[in-house]
């Protein structure tokens, strides 16, 4: 097997690893980026709907027009890219890092990798719906990957249960391809995408909505030809009594993405809660040569932030292959009242400046964040669908670096 030394190898070419390696190269790292599929891109390729890269380029691109944007970008970088290149196996001794490609295996020497890898889709059995298990059950990924790549529509009448931004805009894609949608189901008794998602993807399509409510049941045997739909109270459980059956060939699951990590999970230490790797503000995990940004750290519901995360990790990474990044004293950030994902799990006093990203786990109105009692920042309306971001500049920092432990929390005001 080939051994090839590199300053940072990047795994991953969506848009938090493109801008990883684009931003290591700029930095003068001599940098590899290793991408599974054939083209670049990630999941922005099957993401065919407009709404990306208002931040980034103050314009409003589809998918594969912010990764063409980004991938000029790497271009322009002189960062290496090695499609069709899958990593299988990363051995912290060294690091050493295992990737079969079709001219076979091999393997990198690095300095410092950047773990940038997406993240997964909850499959249907973790969801435990009785019933038999007939075709017709898809992702919403997968789904969207038949429909906007391939040109195939799963099917004709479907039910989608989940109302994050993907299930609604999922909900518009099948309709505009002439699917009935029956209905969205959303366990919570709130939706869980954006509020433009809510009007621009059910109510301007007359797709109903149903809040508070589950699949109890699929139904057929060789294809799935319903299901039962049941109304749940405030802890999730099925109401007596409240069991309807829908007619429907095609469910679609848009139940959560969960963090990609089961090539690093047993040399890194994971955050429960965002079950991606433990990051400081410089995206550095408490493996010193090992960065990671983008959905395999947490779920991030805009790509601008995912890219902007990438930069920050991959001129990180080239920073520390060139010995410029002592360790720091770690501070862990701990969630107090209402802080659901939490974006950096620690923070080192390495960052000149940073900034933090959290969910709350409801709608509020009216609160402010406090971060460890340096920064606060009132937030008019928190909904569990947006990130919000604070922040953090040098002074705030080093505040907070002399500290034991921060709270994070979010208060009414
Ligand atoms: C349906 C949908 C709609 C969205 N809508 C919007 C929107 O309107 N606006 C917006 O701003 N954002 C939107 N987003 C969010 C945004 O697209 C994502 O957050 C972002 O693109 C994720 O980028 P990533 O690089 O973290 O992951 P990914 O895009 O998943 O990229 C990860 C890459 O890693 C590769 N990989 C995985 N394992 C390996 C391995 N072992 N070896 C080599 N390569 C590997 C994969 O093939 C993939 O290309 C949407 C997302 C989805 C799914």
């Amino acid at each position: 097997m080939r051994t090839y030394t590199v300053d940072v190898l990047v795994v991953g070419g969506g848009a938090a690893g493109m801008a990883a390696a684009a931003a290591a190269a700029r930095e003068g790292a001599r940098t590899v980026l290793l991408e599974r599929g054939e083209r670049l891109g990630g999941v922005l390729e099957q993401c065919i709907h407009p709404g990306f890269g208002l931040h980034r380029y103050r314009e409003e691109l589809t998918g594969p027009e912010f990764a063409h944007r980004m991938r000029q970008e790497l271009d322009d970088s002189g960062a290496e890219v090695l499609t069709g290149a899958t990593v299988l196996e990363i051995l912290p001794d060294g690091p050493a890092v295992k990737v079969v490609s079709p001219k076979g295996l091999k393997k990198f020497r690095p300095r410092a990798v950047v773990w940038a890898v997406g993240a997964r889709e909850r499959p249907f059995g973790a969801l435990r719906i009785p019933g038999t298990r007939p075709s017709g059950v898809f992702t919403a990924g997968l789904a969207q990957r038949l429909l906007d790549l391939e040109g195939l529509l799963p099917g004709r009448r479907a039910v989608i249960l989940g109302s994050g931004d993907i299930g609604l805009i999922m909900a518009r894609r099948l309709h505009l391809e002439g699917v009935e949608v029956r209905a969205v189901l959303e366990i919570q008794p709130f939706p869980g995408g954006l509020t433009r998602n809510v009007v621009q993807c059910l109510r301007d399509f007359g797709i109903p909505l149903l809040l508070s409510h589950t699949v109890a049941e699929v139904h057929g045997r060789e294809r799935l030809e319903g299901i039962t739909a049941v109304r749940v109270d405030e802890h999730r459980h099925p109401i007596p009594g409240t069991e309807r059956r829908i007619e429907a060939d095609t469910l679609i699951l848009s139940v959560g993405l969960i963090p990609e990590v089961r090539l690093i999970e047993d040399t890194v230490p994971l955050d429960p809660v965002n079950r991606g790797p433990r990051v400081n503000g410089r995206l550095q995990t408490e493996v010193p040569w090992l960065f990671a940004a983008g959905n395999c750290v947490a779920v991030f519901d805009l790509v601008d932030t995912v890219a902007e995360l990438g930069e920050r990790a991959g001129a990180s990474a080239a920073r520390y292959a060139r010995g410029e990044l002592p360790p720091g004293k770690p501070v862990p950030l701990v969630r107090g009242e209402n802080v659901v994902s939490l974006v950096p799990s620690y923070l080192d006093g390495t960052a000149e400046s940073a900034r933090m990203y959290l969910r709350v786990p409801r709608p509020m109105e009216g609160v402010a964040v406090d971060v460890g009692g340096v920064v606060r920042r009132r937030v008019p309306v928190a909904r569990p669908a947006e990130m919000i971001e604070i922040p953090l500049d040098g002074d705030a920092l080093s505040e907070l670096s002399q500290k034991e432990r921060i709270v994070v929390e979010v208060k009414p005001k």
